[in-house]
């Protein structure tokens, strides 16, 4: 079986320039903005960049091609003015991850800040039907588990079994599971037994049929800390023996990985994605 791993890559001067950039990491699944990340505005996608992307992504020999929300748009927010623009952006977004005939789409659970959880949980199910209508379950959106910090609504799982049911469509939403974030929010994943309990928690809650994505990333802040700061594969509180469990459980080891790991003078990406590769037991192989 192919191991699919790889990581996020810039889309900087032409979405499809992201293939070549993946290919020279050595990936063979990779993650993208479709815009600019860091602010509300996006600029229009050219045909030639759309069927370059498309033409690479019917290769197959990258796949899956997986897109990310922006960092602004908060999907639970409680402010008109901010809920305003978050919706926009993710049905935006949305729609170019449509364009670019991407299968996967990656949000966050947001923050129901200055109301209630209820209020929270309502405004982001009804964000995501939103979505729904215009996607027709042709991208599938992933919702991820967050690091659990106040306010958060994808901390845990029985919180994210809950929205999936709200959604009540597991075929056209579902979920990508973030290892720092699991970690920071209180799920061992040091060792054997914390891997085990955590990923059967998983499976009885969500399903692992409803798991597409893995986010491979180790944690610099401690078990349940609610810290997101990730850290090199294998180099953070997880650790070595935290992600070889990780990575060879029969629940995961089918699932694409892909990597948000820092970029800088001790490793970059593709280090974390031939460590990872290297932490994989060879049965696993083809
Ligand atoms: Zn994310
Ligand atoms: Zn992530």
């Amino acid at each position: 079986m192919v191991f699919r791993v790889g990581c996020h890559v810039s889309i900087s001067g032409s979405v499809d320039l992201a293939f070549d950039r993946a290919k020279k990491l050595n990936c063979n699944t990779f993650q993208i903005f479709t815009k600019n990340p860091r602010g509300w505005s996006a600029r229009q996608l050219n045909d030639n960049e759309v069927y370059s992307f498309r033409d690479q992504l019917n290769h197959k020999i990258l796949f899956p091609v997986v897109s990310h929300i922006s960092y602004l748009p908060n999907l639970a927010s409680q402010s008109k003015e901010i809920y305003e623009k978050s919706i926009n952006s993710f049905l935006l977004e949305l729609e170019r991850s449509l364009t670019l005939h991407i299968p996967y789409f990656i949000i966050h659970g947001g923050s129901y800040k200055g109301s209630a959880k209820e209020q929270g949980f309502e405004t982001y199910v009804n964000s995501i039907l939103k979505g729904v209508e215009i996607t027709k379950g042709k991208v599938v959106i992933l919702i991820e588990n967050s690091s659990g910090s106040k306010n958060s609504i994808t901390g845990v799982f029985p919180d994210i079994m809950r929205i999936l049911n709200e959604v009540n469509d597991k075929k056209v939403v579902q979920v990508c599971f973030d290892t720092c974030h699991a970690f920071s929010a209180g799920y061992d994943l040091q060792n054997k037994k914390g891997v085990i309990n955590t990923l059967e928690e998983m499976e009885s809650l969500i399903g692992i049929e409803n798991v597409a994505i893995i986010h491979a990333n180790d944690s610099t802040g401690d078990l349940g800390s609610h810290r997101d700061n990730h850290e090199h594969i294998g180099l953070g509180k997880i650790g070595e023996t935290g992600f070889k469990e990780l990575v060879n459980h029969p629940l995961l080891s089918k699932k694409p990985w892909i990597l948000e790991t820092p970029v800088n003078e001790i490793r970059g990406d593709s280090d974390n994605i031939k460590y990872l590769k290297m932490l994989r037991n060879k049965e696993l192989w083809d």
